[in-house]
């Protein structure tokens, strides 16, 4: 029977620490979030981390635009948050699918790197690769903070990740070489996937299929680890693992909701006190 990671409780106490840190500040650092159009579920995070800057004493901004806003206008409003010196961090929403009339990619590379607290900038998504990153990518900083805090040791496991998106697959796979585990990266062309989530020590689930890691898929007293996020019908939320069904079978698991979401929230709301003190030389 598996223990429970709770990433909820977990970034309780990263918040708090956020929260703590932020109050010795001068000033609050300030965060703005900019999304293109009225996608649900993209305007569901937005709110979640509006309310976690909120309770930490984080300015939050919003710049909700058109649907139908040109790239060129998305670009004028990044360079504007990157001129402006009362902003501290600059977040793109991107919704799923991506709005067909603007390249997210064009407008993620706009922004300042010291502002990136998606960590989602080239630059950034290089010193990540080089093991020398100021901002982590929040999700996957929170997946490998969730493994430390539960005394999981990486070094020399076997971890599996199945997706390789530039948001969770790529970068938790750089960060997880970092702490010493051995990784493999499936995707959907992957051959004999089963046989290789059976190896792995640690499995973790960034696919955006519902319910698609079963207990056939992992070994006995494996690590689960889930990322996704999916709406059923009825607005029901579950992941990536079909946690009731590995529930048995696994040493550790996380839950969703309530397991690697939370995580990454907290992790961005440090990612705005780095970005704070990058800005300000004050320590990185
Ligand atoms: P994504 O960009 O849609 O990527 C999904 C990945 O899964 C792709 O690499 C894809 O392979 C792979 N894949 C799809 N079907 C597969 C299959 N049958 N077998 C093996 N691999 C398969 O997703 P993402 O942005 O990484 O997000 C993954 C999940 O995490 C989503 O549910 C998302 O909502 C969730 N998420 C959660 C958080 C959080 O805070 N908890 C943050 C970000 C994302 P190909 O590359 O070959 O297409």
């Amino acid at each position: 029977m598996a223990q429970i990671i709770d990433g909820k409780a977990l970034s309780a106490v990263i918040r708090e620490r956020v929260k703590a840190r932020v109050a010795k500040l001068e000033r609050p650092p300030a965060l703005a979030v900019v999304l293109a159009g009225n996608d649900a579920p993209s305007l569901v995070y937005v709110r979640n981390k509006e309310k976690a800057c909120a309770e930490a004493g984080i300015r939050f901004v919003f710049h909700q635009l058109e649907e139908n806003v040109s790239q060129k206008e998305m670009l004028a409003l990044i360079d504007k948050l990157n001129a402006d010196g009362d902003i501290d961090g600059v977040l793109i929403q991107q919704p799923n699918p991506l709005p067909p009339n603007l390249d997210m990619h064009e407008a993620v590379c706009r922004v300042d790197p010291l502002k990136d607290v998606d960590c989602l900038h080239p630059y950034n998504a290089g010193l990540v690769m080089a093991g020398t990153a100021a901002f982590l990518p929040a999700t996957p900083a929170g997946v490998v903070a969730m493994l430390k805090e539960s005394n999981i040791e990486m070094k020399g496991k076997r971890c599996v990740i199945l997706g390789r998106s530039n948001v969770v697959g790529k970068p938790l796979a750089m960060l997880m070489l970092q702490q010493n585990a051995t990784v493999t990266v499936c995707h959907s062309h992957t051959r004999d996937l089963r046989e290789i989530t059976r190896q792995a020590d640690i499995l973790i689930a960034a696919v955006r299929q519902p319910l698609f890691v079963k207990a056939d898929m992992i070994k006995e007293n494996a690590v689960v680890i889930d990322v996704g996020i999916n709406r059923l019908e009825g607005k029901k939320i579950c992941g990536d693992a079909d946690y009731k069904d590995c529930f048995e079978k696994a040493s550790y698991i996380t839950r969703v909701p309530g397991g690697v979401g939370p995580m990454t929230v907290a992790m961005l709301l440090e990612n705005c006190v780095k970005a704070y003190e990058l800005r300000r030389g004050v320590r990185v």
